[in-house]
């Protein structure tokens, strides 16, 4: 083992743990908010971190592009490019390839894109993606792999789960051992069970020391997510991490927390932030709402973040309204602090064996909605 990773209380299929990286620990189970080039947007990384976030996630293909990997690495690596000193998990580049339809093709080897900025053409293959996390100096390396598109008839899915599978092993070949970073495989296959299954195998037959579950929240809906998480997750080594990616809005991640997840990655707290929208313990909040506009109260009278202990709804209204760069700033901040709250709530709950109490609460609340307008 290269990295450290402890389990020490679970709650049914949810696990109490922690992630020891070159960078820094996690505290499991951990949200991982989204810098895809080299920034969470609208927050400084300071910033970032004082919300609870010990780790974030980069993107390859943003920076590949812009201002490409061997920049970085001439600059020192991401961790100093961005002043961010906690673990950063790079993805391998390959979901956002995939969609850019009609302008990318695949073949067994890898994919030839055209990127989205210039139209210039450039190549992923297992080997590149895995030089360009080397050179971004990642703690946490994804394998290269196709994200299956949802629907997927069974035959579709195999095929495309068995290329990512050889690409998983060709990942491995390409990854340097380093002392506190690794790399993760990718399940894969769509919404099938038995492929699924064949994944868990085809990975665990090659080895990693931490697992991802890939393929889920690209449209097959909430109950279909947690059907496959259930078919998938005893499967996978009780001593090994757990990444759902892509998810969630707060429900998922509580669900796939419950279904023994313990890493989420999404940009919905940040991206919602800057249209103007809450994430709260009453569910989704839009600031832009005329309901707000004369509103003396905090967006959340109980949450402990800069949007809520120093600023009206009003006020968090009037700068949606008037495009203030201030309005996404502090909406993002609140977002994030929410996210993180609800871990370290899920980890109190998870630790104490009350997760089912937790569960009904949250979902409870989440139903009463927001408070009543004045
Ligand atoms: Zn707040």
């Amino acid at each position: 083992m290269t990295i450290g990773f402890e389990t020490w209380a679970k709650d049914g299929a949810a696990r109490r743990g922690r992630l020891t990286l070159a960078h820094g620990t996690i505290e499991t189970p951990a949200f991982m908010p989204v810098g895809t080039a080299a920034t969470v947007k609208a927050m400084r990384p300071e910033s970032v971190a004082e919300t609870g976030a010990e780790i974030l996630l980069g993107n390859t293909y943003h920076l590949m592009l812009r201002p490409t990997a061997e920049r970085i690495a001439e600059l020192g690596g991401l961790h100093r490019f961005m002043n961010w000193n906690k673990p950063i998990l790079t993805d391998s580049g390959g979901f956002q390839v995939m969609s850019l339809a009609g302008r990318r093709k695949l073949d067994k080897d890898g994919v030839t894109f055209q990127s989205h900025i210039d139209g210039s053409k450039h190549r992923l293959t297992p080997e590149r993606s895995i030089e360009i996390q080397h050179l971004l100096g990642s703690d946490i390396t994804m394998a290269f792999d196709e994200c299956t598109p949802h629907p997927a008839t069974h035959e579709q899915a195999a095929d495309s789960m068995r290329l990512s599978m050889k690409w998983a092993a060709r990942s491995k070949e390409a990854f340097t051992d380093r002392p506190g970073h690794t790399l993760f495989g990718i399940v894969q296959g769509s919404v099938y069970d038995d492929l699924r299954r064949e994944s868990v195998e085809a990975l665990t037959g090659i080895g990693f020391e931490g697992y991802a579950v890939g393929g889920l929240a690209v449209g097959e809906g909430q109950e279909e997510m947690f059907r496959v998480l259930e078919a998938t997750t005893p499967h996978l080594p009780d001593d090994a991490p757990r990444y759902l990616m892509g998810v969630g809005k707060p429900g998922d991640l509580v669900g796939a927390v419950t279904r023994g997840i313990d890493m989420f990655d999404c940009v919905l707290p940040s991206r919602s932030g800057r249209t103007g929208q809450a994430q709260t313990r009453r569910g989704p909040v839009n600031l832009r709402n005329a309901r707000h506009a004369a509103d003396p109260r905090p967006l959340d009278a109980d949450c402990a973040c800069p949007a809520c202990t120093g600023y009206s709804r009003a006020y968090l209204h009037h700068l949606q309204k008037a495009d203030e760069i201030l309005g996404p700033m502090l909406l993002t901040w609140h977002n994030l602090h929410y996210y993180q709250e609800l871990m370290a709530g899920l980890r109190g709950a998870v630790e104490a064996g009350t997760l089912a109490d937790f569960a009904a609460a949250f979902a409870e609340q989440q139903a009463a909605g927001d408070i009543p307008a004045l």
